[in-house]
């Protein structure tokens, strides 16, 4: 091994996995398949995904004079209470986020002229897609990234950086390339928005309706199928889906949740849910749509 790679213990800061891969433009398939979920309107009332396209498909856009992208994998636990397991504690952009500083600092220790920016799920970084390129994983037929070894509940945590990708650790090559399209996603899917292998109307999607639309939810349908905040049917029925230790801080609200009926939610004050939840992600439903 050169003595002049940059080491990245992964595992000191949580993240289960870690690879990089060049920075380049998206490929064809990539973006035009972005581009026919964005003209059919699959992406509901989320207009920050039509924003900076041409930036989510090119990260030297983002970020000038990036070379690598480096991907980390960030364990959480299973859904309670009908909310997410993402969200059963301190909202994970900021777990996944602090841990990324942290990393870019140890780098930047190693590595002085090393600059890195870190994204979680909010900026346009295709998260998945640079996942797949550094060799950790696949996209499954549910859209979610899937880690052989791993599984799919974890969040992918990004660095764009200005340092070349063979200065990193090469990462070890996948025994298994795709998610074997046994369809049980699709048929697990309660509402029909996952109509087609890989493809997702999110108007549809409980998640979508009881986490990021304004509206109401729209049915009862995401209530007969128990979920409040996010839906992982889809991930539940994948062979590939498999629990993990979650990050102490994903779990902050787990035994508070756990216990929470539907009376409890109604009788909730916006004072009350904002004191309990105000480091949550459930804040990003906000009050009104939690406690209906
Ligand atoms: S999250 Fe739920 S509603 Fe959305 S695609 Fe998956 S199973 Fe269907
Ligand atoms: S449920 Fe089956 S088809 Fe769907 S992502 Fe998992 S392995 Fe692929």
């Amino acid at each position: 091994m050169s003595t002049n790679l940059i080491k990245i213990s992964e595992r000191s800061y949580g993240f289960l996995d870690f690879g990089a891969a060049k920075v380049e433009r998206v490929g064809e398939d990539r973006q035009r398949s972005f581009e026919h979920y964005l003209a059919e309107g699959h992406h509901a009332d989320m207009g920050y995904l039509a924003r900076n396209v041409e930036k989510r498909f090119d990260p030297a856009l983002l970020v000038p004079g990036a070379e690598s992208v480096l991907c980390f994998l960030a364990p959480y636990g299973p859904a309670s209470g009908g909310i997410a397991g993402f969200a059963q504690g301190v909202d994970y952009h900021k777990i996944v986020k602090d841990r990324l500083f942290a990393v870019i600092e140890d780098i930047k220790a190693q590595f002085p002229a090393f600059e890195g920016r870190p994204f979680v799920d909010s900026a346009p970084v295709l998260e998945r897609y640079w996942a797949v390129k550094a060799g950790m994983g696949f996209i499954g037929q549910n859209n979610f990234f899937i880690s052989p070894e791993y599984g799919l509940r974890t969040i992918i945590g990004v660095i764009v950086c200005n340092v070349p990708i063979d200065r990193f650790a090469p990462h070890a090559p996948l025994q298994v390339t795709d998610c074997g399209a046994c369809g049980a996603c699709q048929r697990a899917c309660p509402s029909g928005a996952l109509y087609a292998p890989f493809h997702l109307d999110a108007r549809k999607c409980i998640s979508y309706q009881t986490i990021e639309s304004k509206e109401p939810v729209a049915t009862s349908l995401a209530a007969r199928h128990g979920w409040r905040f996010g839906c992982e049917e889809c991930m539940r029925a994948c062979p590939w889906d498999k629990p993990l230790t979650p990050l102490p801080e994903f779990e902050t609200h787990r035994a508070e949740l756990e216990t929470m009926k539907p009376d409890d939610w109604a009788g909730l004050s916006e004072e009350e849910f904002e004191r309990r939840f105000a480091d949550s992600g459930l804040m990003r439903a906000g009050y009104s749509k939690l406690t209906k």
